[in-house]
């Protein structure tokens, strides 16, 4: 048995879910530990094109277990509909390939309100919050405060505890924001819509998780965003609300003793950020248009721009320390092909001074890039299979990032298809 983790070392969209699929082969088990539908992995496969969000990236592969554990939050309405998107592709989902654990917490259908509401009363200060209630539903799950999974076999006592949350929350829905409260009638009918739908694939996934460890079986733990987004280590307030590290994949898969193999770091090959926050490598202007086009950076969930940037090696090597990475896999190098000279973000200036440490989040907006450039290759790369296919520059510009970020750039990816991989 090995188990392996895929995670971002960036802001997140570093391309984690063309790599979990690549890998889910060798893998009979795919978690999810963390996070809700608020991001996408996009996954192109023989059944066509995928904005994946809650998902686990193994559901494409026969045979795969693909179990949402108790780290994520489970929102069962966009949990179906993404479920019935998939299904309407051709690809099977059943309660033997796909399984919620049941210790996961529910996304209750007052928390996307409320990220709605508190990002309005936030105006120009919000967050920059993707509005699935995510953030919300967090803090609720942190004030024990939500409905478990398996609660919903227990149908007396979760007409009680569903009672007594809608009358907690009502108070902040109608005193804090003025807004609409929440009835029985409307909890009944998304019980009655969506719970229903999701009892059959919720399961002790603990124990099918241990069973499954001793009977010799490879477990993938698939993480979402980037470690720059993980609440405590990354550009907090501007995180995610849950832990995106491979260190917490444990405890949010239902392993908590399990200790993890291998870790697989995607980055990318230049940077991009969704959303509000400190971004100290962004370009602006004409070069940043051109790169956000050709590297097709728009929003899985949202369909919002993405800055962009420049490889960034002091957030980079900041986020391979906190993932722990044994290897890293660089993704979208062939969207580089069109630079004569390619930039890199080597350092940061902070109060007059040079620095390769990243700073402290509220620092960041202080620092400014310290760019140089490296000759690009001008050359499509996109065929390339092999190290020996590509283009001396290129190959000196991915020996660079890993000695500068200290870790091995085992797989090289040119191409959003599953075959457009260098596996050195
Ligand atoms: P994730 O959330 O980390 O899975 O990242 P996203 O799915 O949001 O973004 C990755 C995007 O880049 C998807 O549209 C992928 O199909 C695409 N992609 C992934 N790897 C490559 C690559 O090597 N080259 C190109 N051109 N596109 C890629």
């Amino acid at each position: 048995m090995s188990n392996c983790a895929i995670v971002g070392i960036n802001w997140g969209d570093e391309g984690k879910g063309r790599m979990v699929d690549l890998v889910t082969k060798d893998y009979q088990v795919v978690v999810r530990y963390q996070g809700g539908g608020n991001a996408g992995h996009t996954v192109i496969n023989e059944y066509g094109k995928f904005a994946l969000h809650l998902l686990p990236s193994g559901i494409f592969r026969k045979d795969t277990i693909n179990i949402l554990g108790n780290g994520v939050a489970l929102d069962p309405e966009n949990l179906m509909k993404e479920v019935e998107e998939v299904r309407a592709k051709g690809v099977a989902i059943t309660p033997e390939n796909l399984k919620i654990s049941d210790r996961a917490s529910l996304l209750l259908p007052w928390h996307r309100d409320l990220d709605g509401l508190e990002e309005a009363r936030l105006a120009d200060k919000k967050y920059g919050s993707t509005k699935q209630g995510i953030a919300p539903f967090y803090s609720d799950k942190y004030q024990k405060k939500t409905i478990l999974a398996g609660e919903l076999f227990y149908p007396e006592e979760l007409m009680e505890h569903l009672k007594d949350l809608m009358e907690w929350k009502n108070l902040t829905l109608e005193k804090v924001y003025g807004a609409k409260p929440v009835t029985m009638d409307d909890l009944k009918a998304w019980l009655d819509e969506y719970c229903e739908k999701i009892k059959p694939f919720v399961a002790d996934t603990g124990e099918i998780l241990k069973e499954a460890v001793k009977n010799g079986k490879n477990v993938l733990f698939e993480a979402q965003l980037g470690a720059l987004r993980d609440l405590d280590y990354g550009i907090y307030p501007y995180t995610t609300s849950s832990n995106t590290l491979a260190s917490f994949a444990p405890v949010g898969s239902g392993l908590p003793g399990a200790k993890i193999d291998k870790v697989i770091g995607v980055v990318k090959a230049y940077s991009t950020c969704v959303g509000e926050g400190p971004f100290v490598c962004e370009m602006f202007g004409e070069e940043a248009e051109k790169l956000r086009a050709e590297g097709q950076e728009y929003g899985a969930k949202t369909g919002r721009p993405r800055r962009v940037g420049p490889v960034d090696i002091v957030a980079t090597r900041y986020g391979v320390e906190c993932q722990g990475a044994t290897e890293i896999a660089l993704t979208k190098l062939d969207v580089l092909s069109y630079m004569e000279k390619i930039p890199v973000c080597t350092k940061y200036k902070l109060n007059g001074k040079e620095t390769d440490r990243f700073p402290f989040p509220a620092a960041q907006n202080l620092a400014e890039p310290v760019i140089e450039y490296m000759d690009g290759w001008n050359c499509d790369i996109s065929k390339a299979r092999s190290w020996d296919d590509l283009p001396d520059a290129a190959k000196k510009y991915v020996t660079y990032i890993e000695k500068e970020i200290g870790c091995f750039i085992k797989y090289v990816s040119v191409g959003p298809e599953r075959e457009s991989i260098i596996i050195r």
